[in-house]
């Protein structure tokens, strides 16, 4: 009995010396968003400050072609959401292969307007946020598409068309002073939140969610400068996608 009570102070002692486990983030932490930006250019100092405003929410922003190296497994435990506002076009097969590995783990992912065209030539990325604007000809499951087209300033009209998902909460019908993007080929499998009626905004879906490896993935096709950005609708879309990406 002795030595049965000796052992067990002994384990005590050893299991007392190891770190504490991982808990998961309390609700009150504030969510670390890691932002990718270059590949397309933007406005830098009011993208900077709507950031800075965002409720709940730490962010660091790191350029293209930084980024690459860094999408990972591992990344998901310095940072809960992944917010691609860029347009890189230079993943090598290995990086290509490590992001969809990091997604598969799961960290929250919200991608951002001029996103939708990165990564022309790797197939996988327009499943893992749900869509592709084409800046070529090509075939998307066996259909032609020619390059999609933009046109800046445009008044579009916003119709929530899933008003009760979190990133829809207390949002109702708008109106943006935005970028309409044409002819952009959406996955049939995801979620669609917000649509336009605008004609040069086709096929018209605007925000929807998906889901790749056990990552949660919202896609917001708006944002081109800051007379979006300074949307109060546009902001609180975005915030609310973040903390739905979070899992908050
Ligand atoms: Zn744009």
């Amino acid at each position: 009995m002795k030595t049965l009570v000796s052992t067990l102070a002994v384990i005590a002692v050893s299991l007392a010396a190891l770190p504490a486990p991982a808990s998961e983030p309390a609700k009150c932490e504030k969510i670390r968003v890691l932002v990718t930006v270059g590949g397309h250019g933007y406005e830098e100092a009011p993208f900077d400050a709507m950031w800075n405003a965002f409720p709940g929410v730490t962010w660091k922003k790191i350029e293209v072609p930084k980024q690459a190296d860094l999408l990972k497994p591992g990344l998901e435990k310095q940072y809960d959401v992944i917010a691609m506002y860029d347009m890189c076009q230079g993943f090598s097969p290995k990086q290509e292969e490590d992001f969809a590995e990091l997604l598969k783990k799961g960290i929250g992912v919200v991608s951002m307007h001029h996103n939708m065209g990165a990564h022309q030539k790797w197939n996988e990325f327009r499943k893992i946020i749900g869509a592709k604007f084409p800046t070529t000809d090509c075939v998307i499951d066996g259909v032609k598409y020619k390059p999609s087209t933009w046109d800046h300033d445009q008044d579009m009209k916003i119709a929530v068309v899933c008003k009760d998902h979190p990133i829809t909460k207390g949002v109702c019908d708008f109106t943006i002073h935005d970028e309409t993007y044409g002819g952009y080929w959406v996955s049939p499998k995801v979620k669609v939140l917000l649509k336009t009626d605008n004609p040069k905004n086709k096929p018209g879906q605007i925000a929807w969610t998906t889901h790749y490896g056990k990552s949660r993935v919202a896609y917001l096709m708006l944002g081109h400068d800051h007379q979006a950005w300074q949307n109060p609708n546009y902001a609180k879309l975005l915030v609310q996608a973040i903390h739905w990406a979070a899992g908050r």
